[in-house]
């Protein structure tokens, strides 16, 4: 994008629950997180005048471990802000349950490839001015109760829009949401809004002018995704005040206070992270104009050694103008096959180095790791051992490498690890299973860029996007998956992969879903890999040429300045005069 037409954009200010920078900033849990920060970084990249705002999570997610149980056992996973953001000067202060709790923050600097900076803040309660509770505050991402969250959520939401006050930061911008959990910080711009205008009713023009200011990306096609807290929770937290203005400007549902409603009250563009998710998300929000934007990925965060050294030879403008991966048609099959013989190489011995098992470089390998929980069905390539087993010993050789976590509170999650160590079990001397402990971006990357196939088996509708499979692409490798989220525009059959059930509009059956995954394992996928290698490094091309030079958060975050933040009214600051 030329400087010309973001030169005049406005500030933009993303605010998220989770971001993703590098492994060893522990401040993201998965898919949500990750895209937050390639989101950032493209916007480094592109020179856009935007900032991240989070929180400090000193204390991490959880570093995992499994036991030969296959049970998930949940460490702290610490990290040390001091070498490697900055703190910063100004304090703010929040009121929580009537108390004033201070925050302060530290930066982070994403820079771009023209050494364009995007600030982060990560905001932090723990300073000894505050309670020992309200220090614990920022320690934990998604630890806690529905309290702790609550709070948290204060934190971000009205700690964010004080910072950027604070630093100077609050003229023409527009506040980014990205999935509700940042949603009350439309209340904070609200309350400020009022208390310089000295009147104690919002009148419409006041929403309107939050509104205005504000764009909201939702996430979630689950109802049960979506964070909502009671009432005496709410009133508790945030105050009568506070609980009369949303009462008074219509944002809560039963008197619930549900943070996806709030951020869609408040927002003057909103989206979904995919056309499927659209579609779903446009039907449980009836009355809000829901637009879709695909998400993406950061192409050279996520394109593995070997394949970036191709790039930089064959299509040497990849990186600074993603589109040109289309241009990978024109790269000769032989070395996309070498390219990617070397990214398996290292994931192979990575997995050899950490775990001490041993796989072969030959045989095909399918990767599937991404949060362990129900929905994403990760054990259900073992539904029937037995049909697997035959197809490895007639049509040819498979082994399979698994990572991933499970929230520690989610039970199901936990009993889905455990039975691909079940699997393990039952397969071993006919198809090795690796399962890598600690599923992190440094894993993401090498798992997605060496294996032969990406298998992605969600429940429909629920995967709003799914990001992993677009990694993949962007090194050769295809999918087999599902026919939801990205996949449901990123698929051409035999193209850039394989559809599990091929009809994407029938209603979702599990038995047929099972079939179909094994049927194209055992007639097209494996008698292609080891019959026909021209054709496998065909599809392996045509991955990266529609799908690597399409799903990037370059042509993402373009679509962003073109639908959401370019074409917007002329922003005043919210200021009125008394
Ligand atoms: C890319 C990535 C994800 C996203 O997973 P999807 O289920 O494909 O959206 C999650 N966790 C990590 C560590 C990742 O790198």
């Amino acid at each position: 994008m030329h400087r010309e037409l973001t030169q005049e954009l406005p500030r933009v200010a993303y605010f998220s629950m989770e971001i993703g920078l590098t492994p060893e900033i522990h401040t993201y849990s998965g898919g949500l997180g990750v895209l937050a920060g390639d989101t950032l970084r493209a916007a480094a990249d592109l020179g856009l005048p935007m900032m991240g705002l989070t929180l400090l999570y000193r204390e991490g997610y959880f570093r995992q471990e499994v036991n030969a149980a296959g049970r998930q056992i949940e460490n702290p996973d610490r990290w040390t802000p001091e070498d490697l953001l900055t703190p910063l000067n100004p304090r703010v202060q929040i009121i929580l349950e009537g108390r004033p709790v201070q925050v302060r923050a530290w930066r982070y600097e994403v820079t771009g490839i023209d050494g364009h900076v995007v600030p982060v803040y990560f905001l932090d309660t723990d300073l000894p001015e505050n309670t020992p509770w309200d220090r614990t505050l920022t320690h934990n991402l998604y630890g806690g109760d529905n309290h702790y969250r609550l709070c948290q959520e204060m934190v971000l939401g009205f700690g964010g829009v004080a910072l950027l006050e604070a630093l100077g930061q609050d003229h023409n911008i527009f506040y980014h949401m990205n999935e509700g959990h940042s949603a009350l910080l439309t209340l904070a711009l609200l309350t400020r809004r009022l208390e310089e205008s000295g009147r104690e009713r919002p009148t419409g023009e006041d929403v309107e002018a939050v509104r205005q200011q504000c764009v909201f990306t939702t996430h979630t096609p689950v109802p049960a995704g979506h964070d909502q807290f009671p009432p005496e929770l709410v009133e508790q937290v945030l105050g009568r005040r506070l609980t009369d203005l949303m009462l008074l400007t219509d944002c809560c549902l039963d008197r619930h206070l549900n943070m996806t409603f709030l951020g869609l009250r408040f927002a003057r563009y909103i989206n979904g992270v995919s056309m499927r998710h659209d579609e779903i998300s446009t039907g449980m929000f009836p009355g809000y104009p829901i637009n879709a934007i695909t998400n993406g990925v950061h192409a050279p965060t996520w394109t593995a050694p070997p394949f970036q050294d191709l790039y930089n030879r064959r299509i040497p403008e990849w990186r600074q103008d993603n589109f040109y991966l289309r241009y990978a048609v024109g790269i000769p099959h032989h070395e996309i096959e070498q390219a990617h013989a070397e990214a398996k190489r290292l994931l192979l011995q990575e997995v050899a180095r950490t775990t001490g098992e041993r796989l072969d470089e030959r045989t095909l390998t399918i990767g599937f790791a991404r949060r362990a929980t129900r929905y994403k069905r990760i054990d259900l390539l073992f539904s029937n051992l037995e049909r697997l087993k035959q197809i490895a010993k007639t049509v040819g050789p498979i082994q399979v490498i698994y990572g991933g976590k499970a929230h520690p509170r989610d039970e199901g999650g936990k009993d889905m690890i455990q039975s691909v160590f079940a699997a393990k079990k039952a397969l071993a001397g006919h198809i090795p299973v690796v399962f890598v402990e600690n599923y992190d971006m440094a894993w993401g990357k090498l798992i997605t860029s060496g294996v032969d196939l990406w298998l992605n088996t969600p429940q429909r509708p629920q995967e709003a996007s799914g990001t992993s499979g677009m990694k993949a692409a962007l090194n050769g490798v295809p999918s087999l998956s599902i026919l939801d989220g990205w996949w449901v525009e990123g698929h051409v059959e035999n193209v850039t992969g394989w559809a599990i059930g091929d009809d994407k509009e029938a209603v979702a059956d599990e038995a047929g879903e099972i079939a179909s995954l094994y049927d194209k394992l055992e007639r097209v996928i494996l008698p292609m890999f080891y019959g026909r290698p021209r054709a496998f490094a065909e599809v392996q091309r045509a991955a990266i040429a529609l799908n690597g030079s399409f799903f990037n958060t370059q042509r993402m975050l373009s679509q962003y300045v073109i639908n959401a933040y370019r074409f917007a009214p002329r922003l005043e600051r919210l200021k009125t005069s008394r």
